[in-house]
């Protein structure tokens, strides 16, 4: 493999070529919104863009690098802000990092061991994921939150565990402000 070079547009998180581009709408996203009632009727009334990623595919095997920008659009599903669906990575040992390019957001973040922790990111802010937490981004600003990030090619994608049990954590907007609560005190 020979190095290479691609450019991302730094306002719309857009990569100038991408070898994969997946999108995800309301509909994708309706088990992962605390207010299920709320998600089926805004799907009805227009099934919207919640998020996009651009990735550049590089072989995955130890040693690579793989990486692309995620877009995330404004918007809530009732109090709760747009949220990506989050995930461990299959290989638990490999870590990840973030980068803010714009707007503003959370990165939310949870370990196998129990613990959480949401990290508050806007332009210029860079997070590291350890090994064993999961993560999501939720956007709490009123402009696309867009990030790259970067991640060992072998990581995977885990999705299942946040699929059936959650995070414990989730942000809604209250007496417009942004808070952070339990899911069980919703
Ligand atoms: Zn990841």
């Amino acid at each position: 493999m020979i190095p290479f070079e691609v450019r991302i547009d730094l306002k719309s998180g857009i990569l100038n070529k991408s070898d994969r581009r997946s999108k995800r709408y309301l509909s994708d996203l309706n088990s992962y919104f605390i207010d299920t009632k709320k998600i089926e009727s805004m799907i009805r009334k227009k099934n919207v863009l919640v998020y996009e990623v651009y990735e550049i595919v590089v072989p995955e095997e130890l040693g690579h690098m793989m990486f692309g920008s995620s877009i995330l659009y404004p918007g809530k599903v009732g109090s709760e802000y747009f949220l990506t669906k989050g995930h461990y990575h299959e290989k638990i040992e490999t870590a990840e990092i973030y980068f803010c390019l714009k707007g503003e957001g959370y990165l939310v973040m949870e370990s196998l061991e129990g613990e959480f922790l949401n990290i508050y990111m806007r332009s210029g802010s860079i997070a590291y994921v350890p090994p064993k937490w999961a993560h999501r981004t939720t956007n709490t600003g009123t402009e696309p939150f867009v990030c790259f990030y970067s991640v060992p090619a072998t990581a995977g994608h885990d999705y299942d565990e946040i699929e059936k049990n959650g995070f414990k954590t989730t942000i809604i907007e209250s007496e417009g402000k942004v808070k952070i609560i339990k899911k069980e005190d919703y």
